[in-house]
């Protein structure tokens, strides 16, 4: 099965994420995880991209393609992927098409801005396993630490509210217009487009998403 996750930054994406691997088997490619650990190892690429997203712009459309395309040739994905964070521009939608790469499911977070603000100020992850918290609705077992690992739990540096809002205005610019562009795809029979109600809570998204892919 091959999922694309859509939606505005904090709509959930991540979460839905850990859940849908595990309940289906099938690897989580989160382009913003890719370049953090990017970040992290000192590689060019994080160089690269490092200041780009701390300002919360979008890094560009040929390093990403590159990054996925090269993600997807591996062996685990043979049997499917998640896609989470990417497309997140027309661009990087068509040289995902002109790539071969298909798409069964296409699936929209629906989520307001105010509640994605609330939201990100209490976000708190797990860098290593892209495990995500927050400090009210879906606490660590113990504060700061992962659940699995019990290693320290950090705030991700472009979580704060200004930078929240750039990303989010950048979203409705930009990403949004592939909401048009994957409805018209599944209306040619070339994906199945879903579009859900992202402000229930973790359990019940959970829920309606294994409904909808059976
Ligand atoms: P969130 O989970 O909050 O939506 P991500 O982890 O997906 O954020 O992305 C963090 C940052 O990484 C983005 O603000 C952007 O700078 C960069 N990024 C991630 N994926 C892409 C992409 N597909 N295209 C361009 N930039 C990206
Ligand atoms: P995304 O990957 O789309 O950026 P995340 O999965 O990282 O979003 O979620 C953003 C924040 O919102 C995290 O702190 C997460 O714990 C929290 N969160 C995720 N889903 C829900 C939900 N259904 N209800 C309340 N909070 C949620
Ligand atoms: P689509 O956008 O693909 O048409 P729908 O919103 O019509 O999807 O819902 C598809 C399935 O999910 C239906 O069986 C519906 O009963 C179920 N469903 C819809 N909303 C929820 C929800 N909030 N929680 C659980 N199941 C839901």
């Amino acid at each position: 099965m091959r999922i694309i996750l859509l939606g505005a930054p904090g709509a959930g994406k991540g979460t839905q994420a850990q859940f849908l691997m595990s309940k289906y088997g099938i690897p989580q490619i989160s382009t913003g995880d890719m370049l953090r650990a990017a970040i992290k190892e000192g590689s060019e690429l994080g160089l690269a991209a490092k200041k780009i997203m701390d300002a919360g712009q979008l890094v560009s459309d040929d390093l990403i393609i590159g990054l996925v395309k090269e993600r997807v040739a591996k062996a685990d994905c043979a049997n499917g992927f998640l896609l989470d964070g990417f497309p997140r521009t027309i661009p990087q939608a068509d040289a995902m098409k002109d790539a071969g790469i298909d798409v069964d499911h296409v699936i929209e977070f629906d989520v307001p801005d105010d509640v994605i603000v609330e939201r990100m100020s209490g976000r708190r992850v797990h860098p290593a396993s892209g495990r995500v918290y927050h400090l009210v609705y879906n606490p660590p077992k113990v504060a700061g630490q992962d659940d699995e690992t019990g290693e320290e739990l950090v705030i991700r540096a472009d979580d704060v509210e200004a930078t929240v809002r750039k990303r989010l205005a950048i979203y409705h610019e930009q990403t949004e217009l592939l909401v048009g562009y994957y409805r018209k795809a599944a209306e040619q029979g070339q994906t199945h487009y879903h579009h859900l109600d992202g402000t229930q809570a973790v359990d019940a998204v959970s829920q309606h998403l294994v409904k909808l892919l059976g």
